[in-house]
């Protein structure tokens, strides 16, 4: 694979062979016109006048040529041969690779009629295994180039990146994620359950489903990452691993924070005048007559007033739901929550002329927790996928139970969530800019809801998403065990 190892035992067997005063190997550029690398080998002291002129002659002569040029007796010739003193007969092949002339193999010998047929067959058979030697160092300088790109890469990204092969052995950890997760390349080839690594993460990328998932990571010194984890498949679609790339979203997290002190202070400060207003505003019609245009003005503003009020609703459970205040334990029936969720969205689906389905719920299971927010999380993901789904479109609402959770999944045929805002989708506030939504009304705090409460109820939320093919959002919770269900759940708080 290195070629220099390879062409100077080809040189010194030709010359050892032939009894010839010097031996050379010409590499070509990959256009071939030009001398890449020349190698060498000859007899000691001896000089050789305008060899570098008749490497480049000889090049220019066999760089078209299929066959090779024997000169028995170079004073008949003209041009830098016939003063290559003290070489007086040359046998110069051409090395060639898939019908491209890649190399020259040149022999001079210091008397004429040096090469007979013997010898010339002799060296064309080297000239032939050259050609198999160029062959395989560009291979191999091509994978090298590759591995060499990928592992610079690899290096140099912030992104904490790692393999796991399908027995779950850890086979690459990047330097960001060696820096991030506290462990070294002692780890690789590790089973990554004996491999030390935060728990929620060690989970996630164990289960053993095939689809693409996120989780947060949050790590002792406070920082907080963003971990994708997708399966890698093999031709046949089977899974041969896991790749996880994980990104540092601490600054979102603390954003997130300084929003949340930020909007309970505000919206509690907004609730009282608000109320004021709406009264003031409600009586006006009972102290005198009011003509149509006041009525309709009216009208407006109570409109208005009854929307900022479901926003201040929104944050005050928002923050309600993340200090875990109020928050129920109670048995609830998910395929019962299912149907009144969908039912709640029945009329605005049909309206925006999107159908709206609920699979049957076989053996539909139960979960503990607050039933009031769960189904206002199914509610919420619902009213999104028929906001974000054009006319025609098709929004359809179901529940699957593995051993130990429930999942409901709400898809849709819409526009579709593009992967780089699945990062921050979840955030408060976050809404994607895209011009099919500039008219549509929101306020960036549905999702941020939804996860609050799945959270609060030790389930995980996550999305599955393909620009204008449509999304599917998930939430899992967890089963009951047989002894808590068994229990008489009593309601808390
Ligand atoms: P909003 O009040 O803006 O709907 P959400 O928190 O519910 O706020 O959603 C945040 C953003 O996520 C939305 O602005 C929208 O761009 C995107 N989104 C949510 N659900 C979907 C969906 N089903 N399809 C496409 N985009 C969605």
């Amino acid at each position: 694979m290195d070629l220099e190892r390879g062409v100077l035992p080809i040189l010194n067997g030709a010359l050892e062979e032939t009894g010839a005063t010097v031996a050379r190997f010409i590499l070509l550029s990959t256009s071939g016109n030009r001398v890449q690398r020349v190698f060498s080998s000859g007899k000691e002291d001896v000089e050789i006048a305008n060899i570098a002129a008749l490497d480049r002659d000889f090049s220019k002569a066999l760089r078209r040529r299929r066959h090779r040029l024997v000169i028995q007796d170079l004073s008949e010739t003209k041009g830098p041969a016939s003063m290559a003193q003290p070489l007086q007969s040359v046998a110069v092949f051409p090395v060639r690779l898939h019908n491209d002339t890649v190399a020259i193999f040149w022999v001079g010998a210091d008397q004429s009629d040096a090469f007979d047929e013997a010898r010339v067959n002799f060296l064309s058979t080297l000239a032939n295994q050259a050609a198999v030697l160029v062959e395989n160092a560009r291979l191999f300088q091509a994978a090298e180039g590759g591995r060499r790109r990928l592992a610079a890469i690899l290096a140099s990204t912030t992104d904490a990146i790692l393999v796991i092969d399908s027995r779950a052995r850890l086979l690459l950890i990047n330097p960001a994620a060696q820096r991030v997760l506290e462990v070294n390349e002692s780890a690789y080839g590790r089973l990554l359950k004996n491999v030390d690594i935060p728990e929620p993460l060690k989970t996630a990328v164990l289960r053993s489903d095939e689809e693409q998932q996120a989780v947060e990571v949050p790590l002792e010194d406070g920082r907080t990452f963003y971990a994708s984890i997708a399966p890698i498949l093999d031709p046949q679609g089977l899974m041969a691993g896991k790749v996880v790339v994980m990104r540092d979203v601490t600054h979102f997290k603390e954003l997130d924070e300084m929003k949340s002190d930020f909007v309970a202070t505000v919206s509690h400060d907004l609730r009282a005048p608000l109320t004021f207003i709406r009264g003031y505003a409600t009586m006006l019609m009972m102290v005198g007559d009011l003509n149509d245009k006041q009525h309709d003005y009216l009208d407006r503003i109570l409109e208005g007033i009854d929307q900022m009020s479901a926003l201040i609703g929104d944050l005050l459970n928002l923050r309600r739901i993340e200090a875990g205040v109020g928050v129920r334990q109670e048995a609830c029936r998910l395929g019962l929550i299912l149907v009144e969720a969908v039912d709640t969205m029945r009329a605005r689906a049909t309206n925006k002329g999107v159908m709206l389905r609920l699979d049957p719920a076989e053996g539909a299971p139960t979960v503990i927790g607050d039933c009031t927010l769960i189904r206002q999380a199914v509610s919420n993901l619902v009213d999104n996928a028929i906001k974000y789904t054009p006319a025609g479109g098709q929004v359809n609402v179901g529940l699957d139970v593995t051993d130990s959770e429930a999942i409901i999944h709400i898809s849709d045929t819409g526009i579709g969530i593009a992967p780089e805002d699945m990062v921050r989708l979840f955030e408060k506030f976050y809404r994607i800019k895209r011009r099919e939504t500039s008219d549509v009304q929101g306020t960036g705090l549905g999702l941020a809801l939804v996860k609050s409460i799945v959270e609060r109820h030790g389930g995980r939320v996550w999305v599955d998403s393909e620009v204008d093919q449509g999304s599917t959002f998930y939430i899992a919770l967890q089963l009951p065990d047989e002894e808590e269900k068994a229990d008489d759940i009593e309601v808390e708080g």
